[in-house]
């Protein structure tokens, strides 16, 4: 295990997965890369097998696929949910559940403009009021975990469209306030779909790089702990943290923006793929925990029982049951959402990594990652 962390650390490798005892780290090795990397984990005795012979390929199965999935409406008359979206279509559904449930003091807020010029733009819906606790949900920090920013809008239908008292909906609205963030990072996310950048993950600034190399890993730059670990200082790293903690438009948002919250959150929820597990802080060193850890490991196991039993009679590619494990376990890695959240005196403090077999998930996988999401979610609400 320790080899492998010396390797993470180096940056020079894409680890999709850190992987941890008794598990598997999923790696990415560029081809003229493969023959040293495996004389490398033959001389630390690590076996390992092939999941991707070309990730290329992987990527290319997969374009197939969303190209002839055909979107249904079943779940939402304004989004298919089951499709990818672009930023400008998540921002256009989020500002047509302004428009449609104003009288539920839903509204959008325009953040702040990124490097190359597109709106963050985040959904608040205030209906609960004052009195009520609020809950923070970000997705697409790394640009392309596409399950990330598609789940949040299936949250965002079932806690709207899905307001009600009848089968199968909800009046979680009544309850809690929600400021959502469902595309953290538009510029990422639009470079990741452009067709040959399926993998990137950071943001687009121009950090100065001599190579030409751009971006910052977003969830590596967050003020608390900034650098402490899991980063490299190659600006060409896809974990390189940028010059100095909260630096980039994006995090520099959050940072102060969630002084404007009425109340600290109670709970905050980063939404990543993929590892198939709850990771809860703190993040930047083993051995450290918030004071309530005991409070927040029993509520991500009860969440993830009830997310593991609504895939219990699903079987395939992806599907498997999740865990909860302390982030720093998995990898310890400074400078995440997460961990700034908890630093800010959020209570429940969570960055789920969804389903797999890597981030480049098809479309068909959306709704039933939704809805085993949406179960945990829901056994949260209904615990906290
Ligand atoms: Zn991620």
């Amino acid at each position: 295990m320790k080899a492998l962390r010396e390797i993470e650390n180096r940056g020079e490798h894409d680890f999709w997965r850190s992987g941890k005892v008794g598990s598997q780290a999923d790696i990415m090795v560029h081809a003229n890369q493969k023959e040293a990397f495996e004389a490398e984990l033959a001389s630390h005795g690590i076996t390992y097998t092939v999941l991707f012979p070309s990730v290329h390929e992987h990527f290319e199965e997969n374009r197939k696929i969303r190209e002839a999935h055909v979107g249904s409406n079943k779940w939402s008359p304004y989004i298919t949910i089951d499709e990818y979206h672009s930023t400008d279509e998540i921002h256009a559904y989020i500002e047509q559940m302004a428009t449609t449930y104003a009288s539920f003091n839903v509204r959008t807020i325009d953040l702040d403009v990124t490097y190359e010029g597109r709106v963050i733009k985040s959904l608040i819906i205030e209906n609960a009021g004052p009195t009520k606790p609020n809950i923070l949900i970000d997705a697409g920090i790394h640009a392309r975990e596409w399950l990330s920013p598609a789940v949040c809008t299936y949250w965002i239908n079932q806690l709207l469209e899905n307001y009600g008292t009848g089968p199968g909906q909800n009046t979680y609205i009544d309850d809690y306030n929600f400021y959502i963030l469902p595309v953290f990072n538009p510029d990422g996310y639009e470079f990741s779909q452009d067709g040959t950048h399926r993998d990137w993950r950071k943001n687009r600034a121009d950090t100065g790089s001599v190579s030409g190399c751009y971006g910052v890993d977003l969830n590596r730059n967050f003020d608390y702990h900034w650098h402490d670990s899991g980063v490299s200082d190659v600006h060409c790293s896809y974990v390189y943290p940028g010059s100095s903690g909260g630096d980039q438009i994006e995090t520099n948002i959050m940072e102060t923006r969630f002084a404007n919250i009425p109340a600290t959150p109670i709970l905050s929820i980063s939404l990543h793929a993929y590892d198939w597990n709850f990771l809860y802080p703190f993040g930047y060193a083993t051995g450290h925990y918030p004071s309530i850890v005991s409070e927040l490991i029993a509520l991500c196991n009860g969440a993830v029982a009830d997310l593991n039993a609504e895939h219990a009679d699903e079987s395939g590619v992806g599907v498997r049951d999740f865990g909860c494990i302390n982030a720093a376990d998995l990898y310890p890695a400074a400078g995440a959402s997460d961990d700034w959240y908890a630093s800010q005196g959020v209570r429940y403090v969570y960055t789920p990594e969804m389903r797999g077999p890597s981030f480049d998930v098809p479309p068909t996988q959306i709704v039933p990652a939704s809805e085993e999401m949406w179960a945990a979610l829901k056994y949260m609400m209904d615990t906290m």
